[in-house]
Formats: C-alpha cells, sequence, structure tokens
C-alpha cells in the first residue's frame, strides 16, 4: 500500500484539481472580450477579405454626389423631373442596382415597391411612395427563405420638413447610407450566399418613416422570414477626420437585436480589426428614430448603424451660411473612406449570416422541476452540423462559455439557469455560427 505523507497528499489533490480544471477548460471554451470570433470556412474567409477589398471609396463619393445633386430628394417633390427630386433619385439607385443585377448571373433582381401613402401629419395628400428592393437570392434551398435587409433611406429634407422645393442635399442624412448600400449590393451581387440578402433604399423616413413601415408590414403579412435588418443611417462622417468608429444602437439586454448587433462586432473584430463598432444597448438616440423601428415594431431583430457624433449645424437645415458658419447637409462634409469601412462592417457581418445556418427555433428552458442544472431543448434548424451552448452571469455583456453539444435537440447543462443567462445556436459543417437565441421558459 503506497503511503503518503502530509506534503504527499496535498501534491496529488493539487494534481487532480489543475487536471480537473484543465479538463473542464478543454470542453467549455472560455471567452471574454478579447475573445477569439467565431471562425469562417477557410473558403468564405477569403471570400470575406476580398469583398472588404472591392469596396471602394471612390464610388461611395461618386454616388453620394450624385445624389446630393438632384438638389432635393424630398419625399413630396417632383417624381417626374429627370434632374431635381425624389424621382430622379429613384431612377439613379434603380439604375445602379440594375448593374449590379447584371453581374449576379440572375440571382439577383430590383423592384420598385410603390404604394399610395395615406394623407397624415407630414403627408398632405395621397402620395406615391417608391422603395427600390434588390433582392439577391440565396442559393441553399433550405436557407434560400431566410432573408437579411440592409437599407438607407433616400428622400431628405431642409429645415421645414414640409417644404419640397428648398434645396435638401442630405449628402449625410442619407446619402451616405444609400450609397454605402449601393456599394455593398455591386459587391455582393457577384458571390453567391446560402440565404437572401436584400439591398433597399427606401423613401418617406423623414415624413415618419413611411417606406419602411410599408415595406416591414407586408413582409409580415407575406410570411417573409427576416432574420436581421440593419438601417444604415447618417454614416457620412465619423465624428471628423479619421475617425475608426460607428454605433450600432441594438436595443435592450437579452433581446434578438442585441445579439445581432454583438454577432455584427465580432464579424467586424474579425475582419476589419482597424475599425471598431461601438455598441449601445438602446433602439435610437433621444428625440429620433429610424427605419429599423418599423422592422422591430413586426417582431424582427433589427439594427441601427449611425456616425459616432453627429454634427447638427448639417443635418435638416436649409443650406445658408449665417455669422460665418455654413449650414446644410453638404457633400464636402463627408468622409467617404469613413463611409466606406461602414460599409465593410455591414458586408462582413451580412455575409456572415447568410453563409451560416438558421437560428435554432423554439428554443427553451425547462422549468418543470427545482434542480441546480439547466435542461434546454431546440427544434433542428436546416443545415445545422451540430449545437452550441452558450452562457454568461447574468450581469455580464457576452456570452462567457460555449460547449459544442454535438446533433442533438436537448442537452442538460450542469450549471443552474437560476444563476446564469443560457443561448443556443447552430453551427454547419464549414464551422459557419448563427447568432445565438435565448431560451424562454417551459414546462417541456
Ligand atoms: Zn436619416
Amino acid at each position: 500500500m503506497l503511503k503518503l505523507g502530509r506534503l504527499g497528499a496535498i501534491l496529488v489533490i493539487a494534481a487532480v484539481a489543475v487536471t480537473a480544471a484543465l479538463l473542464a477548460r478543454s470542453s467549455d471554451s472560455v471567452a471574454g472580450r478579447d475573445r477569439q470570433p467565431p471562425p469562417l470556412g477557410k473558403q468564405a474567409e477569403r471570400e470575406v477579405k476580398q469583398m472588404l477589398k472591392e469596396i471602394d471609396a471612390g464610388n461611395v463619393e461618386r454616388h453620394d454626389r450624385a445624389l446630393a445633386a438632384f438638389g432635393t430628394r424630398h419625399t413630396l417633390s417632383s417624381q417626374t423631373d429627370p434632374n431635381r427630386g425624389i424621382g430622379a433619385a429613384r431612377d439613379y439607385i434603380y439604375g445602379e442596382l440594375q448593374k449590379a443585377a447584371a453581374t449576379s448571373g440572375g440571382r439577383m433582381t430590383v423592384e420598385k415597391q410603390t404604394f399610395t401613402a395615406p394623407a397624415g401629419p407630414r403627408i398632405p395628400s395621397p402620395t406615391p411612395i417608391t422603395n427600390v428592393v434588390a433582392t439577391l437570392k440565396g442559393t441553399q434551398p433550405e436557407s434560400a427563405g431566410r432573408t437579411y435587409v440592409v437599407s438607407g433611406h433616400y428622400d431628405s429634407r431642409c429645415s421645414d420638413v414640409m417644404n419640397a422645393t428648398c434645396d435638401a442635399p442630405g449628402a449625410n442624412d442619407d446619402a451616405s447610407g444609400v450609397s454605402a448600400v449601393m456599394e455593398m449590393a455591386r459587391v455582393m451581387a457577384k458571390r453567391s450566399f446560402d440565404a437572401t440578402i436584400v439591398f433597399m433604399a427606401v423613401a418617406g423616413e423623414e415624413q415618419g418613416l413611411v417606406g419602411s413601415t410599408y415595406f416591414a408590414e407586408q413582409a409580415k403579412k407575406n410570411g417573409m422570414n427576416i432574420e436581421g435588418m440593419f438601417t444604415n443611417d447618417i454614416v457620412g462622417h465619423g465624428s471628423g477626420k479619421g475617425d475608426d468608429r460607428v454605433r450600432v444602437f441594438g436595443g435592450e439586454t437579452d433581446s434578438d437585436s442585441r445579439i445581432l448587433s454583438r454577432y455584427i462586432d465580432d464579424a467586424a473584430r474579425k475582419q476589419i480589426p482597424e475599425f471598431h463598432v461601438w455598441l449601445i444597448d438602446r433602439r435610437d438616440r433621444f428625440l429620433r428614430s429610424g427605419d429599423h423601428v418599423p422592422f422591430l415594431d413586426q417582431g424582427y431583430p433589427a439594427v441601427r448603424f449611425t456616425e459616432p457624433m453627429e454634427n447638427f449645424d448639417h443635418q435638416h437645415q436649409n443650406v445658408r451660411i449665417d455669422n460665418g458658419t455654413q449650414y446644410g447637409d453638404l457633400p464636402k462634409f463627408d468622409d467617404f473612406p469613413y463611409i466606406a469601412n461602414v460599409a465593410r462592417v455591414n458586408v462582413a457581418a451580412l455575409a456572415e449570416l447568410a453563409l451560416a445556418p438558421a437560428r435554432p427555433k423554439n428554443v427553451r428552458v425547462i422549468t418543470a422541476r427545482l434542480t441546480n442544472d439547466t435542461d434546454l431543448a431546440w427544434d433542428a434548424s436546416d443545415d445545422a452540423d451540430h449545437y452550441e451552448i452558450v452562457w454568461r452571469a447574468t450581469t455580464a455583456i457576452d456570452w462567457e462559455h460555449s460547449r459544442a453539444v454535438g446533433r442533438v435537440t436537448s442537452y442538460t447543462v450542469d450549471v443552474s439557469k437560476d444563476n446564469f443567462v443560457f443561448g443556443v445556436r447552430a453551427v454547419d459543417a464549414e464551422g459557419h455560427r448563427s447568432p445565438a437565441v435565448y431560451p424562454k421558459p417551459a414546462r417541456n
């Protein structure tokens, strides 16, 4: 019989503890804010890098200046004048998106979604409104019905929101967002993705989110499965020269939109380390709203991209010089390389989402009995190779642990549901991960 002295016993206990700790680490990867983002498949990784290279600030500038040159794009301005007014802008965007579609091998189609907005507080009489919508169809049969929407609004305004004839160049608000979306469409149209991506320029934003509300309502009515929506609105300037951050408003803690905003942050960290996502866990800024809100109202996860420090001399202002200060939303105040970086963040996240499997559905935490562990269950998602369970302390801002659990649809984690927040995500054979889904309490 082996006899251990007191010191020997302590050493054995210590060795067992270290081994147990190492085993625990090898099965659960422990993450933090400096964690490695989830890997893309090698081929996809190269494609995404190539797309980000192809995003061209020169194209963004050309679009932005062209849109500003229509004088005004007010929703109530001329729809037929080929040179001035919202109709000319609509036709320009439609033409540019058609050029992108021509390179897509028939996978991208462009339509003008026109409807008549009824009279309302900012629309004196019924007015036709047109959203320009380019759809890049997904190529994987089980994922093509899953859609991601990225948009900007092409209408503009001056100081008086009802004035449809004043100059309203709207170079930042929101030709910047629309120009970014057109450039994303050009670069992405040439590639194929499992899921469907919609590139959209909406009108009527300044008159009360009219175009985006119509699109979101129709989407809901037609049972469209929108798994994520990004609006890019006022992404033109940063806070001055050389800014390296964009705000992403992702909504409150524990919402699907917040998970989406963190997924965008992960994609940006991996693909564009020199440019940063500044996550804001709010729906939007005080006193303001945007085109993501009608999507949230329909139950779709949606976030807003906006520069970090807005200059209110150059938004919703008549073009003028007052006491030596230039007012108005002019292209000279835009920073086109900055807008290109915002477009790159969008592309990195959209590509990753559209290559990943669908989020698991019907994710539940089973609360039928009192226990100190956590029973999770979910429905299988299309294109999933296996699943991962993630969790974090209730006070932590991001997932701290993940565990691959194989191709199962239920799993018991040996830590208490009372003390942690859980999520379940799907992983495909190439290692693409879906955003996680919070479980809802259920009896079975
Ligand atoms: Zn705007």
